[in-house]
């Protein structure tokens, strides 16, 4: 495979792993990497946490060093957009202009912003958390803002207002559905994370939405679906993403609810592969399809990707897991919650340290852990045995969790 080319379409978290696994596997041929931020692959989870709050070079959220990819001798080609897939003679187009065979493609593109589409939510004051430069230009003002509102509930919108608080601002965040985390996690998980964020000073408006924001003097006036009026100096959006999939579609690669891949991460064309947020997989352990939006799921695509391009056939098949960080609390999370007819509870809310099972005809399928890592750990070895518990030993926290596995 000396004289082939693997190009990899977008260097994020997939992209990084997959480099990694390719030379790893002893890939001899060239790998080009192409991105279209100005950066090589970088820890995307701290632009909501440590990163936002400031004090952190960009230098420390990169995977990798540089001289990693001099050493691997891999080709950069930052700061530069993918607009064109061509399946069949293979190529891509950079720019609009520049053509650049391979012999196997990595799609590895993540997903698309979803944005406001209301009067004013082009103004400068409105700000996403995607990118670095997202981040950059909501420091520009940091230090001169005092009033913030957060569109969204969701795992980055809980994110931002903690370390917005945590920076002494004054917090409001508006949030569309009748509880937070309403997509993700059972209601008594919600109302934890709602007392919590109200303890810490954040006021919460439920079952909200914005309509309409104005400037007057360097102030916004927000009005939103309930007809009340709220003023910021700066908002924060965070109402999730989509798979990006414009460049596979246009390709006439299959795509549904994201790059529609098999077990080994191959698309519907043939020698291209996609990886990471962009995709949509089976997952022979809850048996049906899965679109996540996690850095492990990404890692451990580009593995099996990396794999089958040298000829193993590895399955993904890895559980779920994910952890969000807010104030003093870790919540790590394993396996995929849907469907399931009880939970159960161990540990102490009150000390923010527990966690809520999730069980199905009393088989475990996910867990979320605060502050609980041996519960996380332990729960996610018995999410892939699926484990039939015996709840009421699972409830007591005096019972040791090494004594169900
Ligand atoms: C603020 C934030 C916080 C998060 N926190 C967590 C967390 O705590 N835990 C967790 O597990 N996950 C978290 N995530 C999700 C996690 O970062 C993603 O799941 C992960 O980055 C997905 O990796 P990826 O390789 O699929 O895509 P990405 O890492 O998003 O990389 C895709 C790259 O492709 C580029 N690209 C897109 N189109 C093109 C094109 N046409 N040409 C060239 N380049 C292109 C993009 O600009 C981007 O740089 C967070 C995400 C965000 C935004």
């Amino acid at each position: 495979m000396a004289d082939e080319i693997i190009i990899i379409i977008g260097a994020g978290h997939g992209a990084a792993q997959a480099v990694q696994s390719l030379r790893q596997k002893n890939f001899a041929g060239k790998i080009i990497l192409i991105g279209d931020e100005p950066y090589i692959p970088y820890h995307r989870p701290p632009l909501s946490k440590k990163f936002l709050e400031g004090g952190m070079t960009i230098e420390r959220l990169y995977i990798k060093p540089e001289k990693f990819y001099d050493n691997k001798n891999i080709e950069r080609r930052l700061g530069c957009c993918v607009t064109m897939i061509n399946a069949e003679p293979k190529y891509v187009v950079i720019e609009g202009k520049e053509k650049v065979p391979f012999d196997h493609l990595i799609i590895a593109v993540g997903s698309s912003l979803r944005k406001l589409d209301i009067l004013g939510s082009d103004l400068r004051q409105v700000h996403y958390v995607q990118k670095i430069s997202d981040i950059l230009a909501i420091q520009k003002d940091f230090d001169a803002v005092k009033k913030i509102v957060v569109i969204g509930g969701g795992y980055i919108g809980l994110e931002i207002a903690a370390i917005c608080r945590k920076m002494d601002k004054e917090v409001t965040l508006v949030h569309r559905g009748d509880r937070l985390l309403s997509r993700v996690v059972a209601p008594e998980m919600s109302e934890f994370y709602h007392k919590t964020h109200e303890e810490e000073g954040v006021k919460i408006i439920l079952k909200t939405q914005v309509s309409k924001i104005e400037e007057s003097q360097r102030t916004l006036k927000i009005t939103t679906s309930e007809g009340d009026e709220l003023s910021a100096d700066m908002i924060i959006v965070g109402i999730g993403v989509t798979p990006a999939t414009g460049l596979a579609l246009e390709a006439g690669i299959f795509c549904d609810n994201g790059i529609y891949v098999n077990e080994f991460c191959e698309t519907s064309a043939a020698n291209i592969y996609a990886i990471g947020d962009c995709t949509n997989h089976p997952s022979p352990l809850y048996n049906k399809r899965l679109r996540l939006e996690s850095v492990p799921n990404a890692q451990g695509q580009a593995k099996v990707a990396a794999a089958k391009i040298m000829g193993e056939n590895n399955i993904y098949d890895e559980i779920p897991w994910f952890w969000s960080d807010q104030y003093d609390m870790k919540l790590q999370i394993a396996g995929i919650s849907d469907g399931y007819d009880q939970i159960i509870m161990r540990g102490s809310q009150e000390n923010r340290s527990f966690a809520v099972f999730y069980l199905k005809d009393n088989v475990l399928i996910a867990v979320d852990a605060v502050n609980s890592a041996g519960e996380f750990m332990a729960g996610k070895k018995l999410i892939n045995a699926r484990a039939v518990l015996d709840v009421k030993k699972l409830a007591d926290k005096s019972t040791s969790m090494k004594e169900f596995l």
